[in-house]
């Protein structure tokens, strides 16, 4: 077969995505003699999320630290949860030192991918069409943004966008601003602008449970000592403590970790909510942890502020230069931000992809999307994803999961560069059987205790790893080969 055998043709390897898991899988190809490969990215700029979410307040809910490559420690983080641009200038470092963006072509999309006669076809929206051996899906998975279809939203003639396209340009001083949702876009938003507004109307529907962790400063002093690795390890250790304890947590939903921490959640609202209306209307009716739990110590402030208005009454209508809701209520507003979300299910889509005999990844993901181990789809030969479906998204750091499925992706890899296969996929056995046992697993988790969220598929089901970190660690080791079709 062309360009599969070792020492006869190096492998091309397609990328598509120059966010973290694309930056990633660009170093360690270059670092493993991949050297014939290329990212597509269809924007100017790398970053993924951290590019295209500019709002203000916007951190990462995972400690910085623990949001970090393994092979890239970062001594001078500033903060435990470290703020949004910080985090591209990072990726951005990082790519320039491992001289990544040579290997960028930006502004591109790839709209086509069809498994053809062995290997990829690859077509772009710049009208370039190119043949790879092996493509690696590294696309993320919020990245398409849901504007939720509510009535009017066209009518509104002040300045409307949705949270992951911030309009800069708008100055929000002396503005009556609303924003729709209370995921965690909307409520870091809230925290950093509702005191700055002329009048702030966040429109709930559901309300969340409420962690107040610090987000602390690190001293100068504190960057110092985290030069020394030693002191830095402890760090990303305790880190990793943390997220083991949490993640057992949440898939148990009767363990005593997450009645602790709805407790916890339960003090917060409680002890830092002072009017029992408000106090009421902020009171969620789930379990905590079943939405992603937003970690924030000054939401509760923010939302008490006097400029602030949280409105629960449903929204009957967006107006010219306002939102109607069923109470009858008329709340004027300047600028309407839709803080909705994404789509989770989309993944490498909108582009099409084509398996062997032309199977549709549509039709393949009609039920939902899924994955053998999240990476590798039954008939995509050769075609791998990161942070793919059913990915560890809980609560982990996905840079952890992208490095890991990747060393696993690249001994997948390594058969094909070995020549003891020109051509690899999951199983439709093996996929079957690890989205049984998956299923199975989720009954036990809290996302599956009553509430809406973005965790579940269409069919109800968490679309998660519902067993522990160290398991993923454990099955990302080594792939076992018989799960594979080899041709
Ligand atoms: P999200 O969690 O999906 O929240 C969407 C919000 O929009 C929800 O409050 C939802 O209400 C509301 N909504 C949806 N349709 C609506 C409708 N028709 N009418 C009224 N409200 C509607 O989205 P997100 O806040 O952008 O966050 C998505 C994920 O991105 C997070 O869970 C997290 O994984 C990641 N993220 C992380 C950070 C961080 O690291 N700190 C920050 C931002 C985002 P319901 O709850 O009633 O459905």
């Amino acid at each position: 077969m062309e360009g599969l055998l070792d020492g006869a043709t190096e492998l091309r390897v397609v990328i598509i995505g120059a966010g973290m898991s694309g930056i990633l899988s660009s170093i360690k190809m270059t670092e493993s003699g991949y050297h014939n490969h290329v990212i597509y990215e269809k924007s100017d700029q790398l970053g993924g999320t951290w590019r295209d979410n500019t709002y203000p307040g916007i951190s990462c809910d995972v400690p910085a630290h623990g949001y970090t490559y393994s092979f890239e420690p970062n001594p001078n983080w500033s903060q435990t949860f470290a703020p949004g641009p910080e985090i591209k200038e990072y990726f951005e470092r990082v790519a320039d030192k491992y001289n990544v963006r040579k290997n960028i072509r930006f502004n591109e999309s790839v709209n086509y991918c069809a498994f053809e006669d062995g290997r990829w076809t690859i077509r772009t929206t710049a009208g370039r069409e190119e043949r790879a051996d092996i493509v690696i899906a590294a696309t993320g998975v919020l990245h398409i943004p849901y504007t939720a279809p509510i009535n009017g939203l066209e009518r509104f003639q002040g300045s409307s966008f949705h949270s992951s396209r911030w309009d800069h340009s708008v100055d929000l001083v002396g503005k009556k601003v609303g924003v729709i949702g209370t995921g965690s876009t909307a409520i870091q938003i809230t925290s950093a602008i509702a005191s700055k507004v002329e009048k702030f109307s966040l429109f709930q529907r559901t309300a969340q449970w409420v962690m107040p962790i610090e987000n602390e400063m690190y001293s100068d002093e504190d960057k110092v000592n985290f030069k020394d690795s030693e002191n830095l390890d402890a760090v990303v250790n305790q880190i990793h403590q943390d997220f083991d304890n949490f993640s057992n947590g949440v898939i148990d939903s009767e363990s005593a970790m997450m009645a602790e921490l709805e407790a916890e959640c339960l003090r917060n609202l409680e002890e830092n909510v002072h009017d029992p209306v408000l106090r009421e209307k902020l009171r969620p009716d789930y379990r905590a942890g079943c939405k992603r739990l937003i970690f924030s110590p000054d939401f509760y402030d923010a939302i008490q502020h006097e400029n602030a208005n949280l409105i629960t009454s449903g929204i009957v209508t967006v107006e010219e230069n306002g939102i109607r809701t069923e109470d009858g209520e008329f709340h004027e507003l300047d600028v309407l931000v839709i803080a909705t979300g994404f789509r989770p299910d989309a993944f490498i889509r909108p582009t099409t992809v084509l398996g062997r005999d032309g199977i549709n990844l549509d039709d393949a993901w009609e039920s939902y999307p899924s994955a053998y181990m999240s990476v590798s789809i039954p008939e995509f030969p050769n075609f791998f994803m990161l942070n793919g479906p059913n990915s560890p998204v809980g609560n982990f750091s996905l840079i952890q999961i992208a490095e890991n499925q990747l060393g696993y992706v690249m001994q997948l890899m390594n058969e094909i560069r070995l020549g003891n296969c020109s051509q690899i996929s999951a199983t439709s056995d093996a996929t079957e059987a690890f989205e049984e046992r998956r299923i199975e697993a989720t009954r036990k988790t809290i996302w599956m205790t009553g509430c809406k969220s973005w965790y579940l598929d269409k069919n109800g089901i968490p679309s998660s790893w519902p067993w522990s970190r160290q398991q993923f660690f454990d099955e990302m080791k080594e792939p076992h080969m018989e799960a594979f079709d080899r041709l």
